[in-house]
């Protein structure tokens, strides 16, 4: 399944993607009343990571709605017409890992890490796929980073490596924007990593069945077009199970929860010259099977 979180007037609303659509997943509980679903269970997107029979619920509307698309109901949009938010908008962490590519770590010439390294950003950093970026006036060197994140579906600690796919949820793109004047002017990373904005995620969450192989996966960042980082999660140093193993060591990992798994090479600060994000830029990523995110940059004002 691909859910996403599309706004609708002035709220957000919980959706599946089927084809070039999206499902209304509450307004379509509410048509299909013979289904016996309490559109409820798709109050806001959380639901989906707390309520297992959501997930269940909402692979039967997919189903009855695909056998109603002529009709084009309001609860079923095109997905060029969806404005995205979020696809997990609250987490009570956002987790992420540098230096954990093989072929970034020889980029930068640094040994591989003996353990992963840690830093987070703030769920005031998170945006959707179409939000803008903002290029706050604190900072002059702001840099792009594509990343598969893991979202957490089942709460745990001290999870085995062997057990770490059981708690994930599913993956999405994750874009870990980062401020290299404030990342490097002292030894704590938080201030250049957690402004607000520099969390750009989406544009949809791809349950872990969709993804069954999280290491495997073509990853891509455009600025306005043009090419600049193009790997493969294969070249992760640290992967899915080893990750969630090491966290769950000291920290409980709760549903909504977002891992951001480092970026490959071709970031902007170790181009020769140094290129970094400007007013009126887009920065596009892919992931395999997980689509794309898109997203505008706007100078602060
Ligand atoms: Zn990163």
């Amino acid at each position: 399944m691909k859910f996403c979180n599309f706004h609708c007037r002035s709220h957000l609303r919980v959706g599946a993607i089927t084809g070039d659509h999206v499902v209304d997943l509450a307004a379509a509980a509410a048509e299909f009343r013979n289904l016996k679903i309490d559109p409820e269970l798709f109050h806001c997107v959380d639901c989906l990571f707390y309520f297992p029979k959501a997930v269940t619920a909402a692979r039967k509307l997919v189903n009855a709605a695909a056998a109603l698309q002529k009709r084009s109901p309001k609860w079923f949009i095109p997905l060029a017409k969806v404005r995205y938010g979020p696809p997990a908008p609250n987490p009570s962490k956002v987790l992420c890992i540098g230096q954990n590519y093989v072929d970034h770590c020889k980029e930068q010439g640094v040994p591989l890490p003996a353990v992963p390294e840690l830093f987070c950003k703030f769920a005031t950093s998170i945006i959707g796929s179409g939000e803008p970026i903002l290029l706050h006036k604190a900072t002059t060197k702001v840099d792009y980073e594509v990343e598969l994140a893991i979202v957490i579906g089942k709460a745990g600690k001290n999870i085995p490596a062997a057990k770490a796919f059981d708690h994930v949820f599913g993956y999405t793109i994750f874009h870990d924007v980062s401020a290299r004047d404030l990342q490097f002017a002292s030894k704590q990373w938080t201030r250049g990593k957690s402004p607000d904005t520099f969390a750009p995620t989406g544009p949809w969450l791809v349950t872990r069945d969709e993804a069954p192989d999280p290491h495997s996966l073509a990853i891509k960042t455009w600025v306005n077009g043009d090419l600049r980082q193009n790997s493969n999660t294969c070249n992760l140093v640290f992967g899915v199970p080893a990750l969630i193993e090491f966290l769950s060591q000291t920290i409980t990992l709760e549903p909504g929860d977002i891992i951001a798994t480092g970026t490959p090479p071709g970031v902007g600060c170790f181009r020769k010259p140094p290129v970094f994000l400007k007013p009126g830029d887009v920065v596009r990523m892919e992931i395999a099977g997980l689509g794309a995110l898109e997203n505008p940059v706007a100078a602060e004002t």
